[in-house]
């Protein structure tokens, strides 16, 4: 699963979404600022327990559809300590693959 989210990272590589940051803060003080690319791209983050939890995208005939929820920790080694610094994603694995996907990669990449 990791293999299938780092791929379709590099073919978003241009995407901007990947452009937001995400703020890591250790106990010691330390803050390091990192694009989603970047921390994702290093494959060093996990997979949590996945969750069922009710679709938000209700359709009237259907209630309480339930969606499953796979969340993202993140954990790095804190350069300034070197304990680990941990966070969870904003997005969980559903999400972010359903993001990649849906985004066409930038024109760019083919000129
Ligand atoms: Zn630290």
């Amino acid at each position: 699963m990791k293999d299938t989210i780092i791929s379709l990272l590099n073919k978003n590589r241009n995407n901007r979404f990947l452009k937001n940051k995400i703020e890591l803060r250790c106990a010691c003080g330390f803050i390091e600022k990192l694009t989603y690319f970047e921390f994702l791209s290093g494959g060093e983050f996990d997979f949590g327990q996945p969750l069922s939890v009710i679709s938000p995208f209700i359709s009237e005939s259907v209630y309480d559809e339930t969606i499953n929820v796979t969340p993202l920790h993140l954990s790095k080694k804190c350069p300034a300590c070197g304990e680990k610094i941990t966070a969870v994603f904003p997005l969980s694995l559903e999400e972010l693959i359903t993001i990649l996907k849906v985004n066409p990669p930038d024109p760019q990449m083919y000129v």
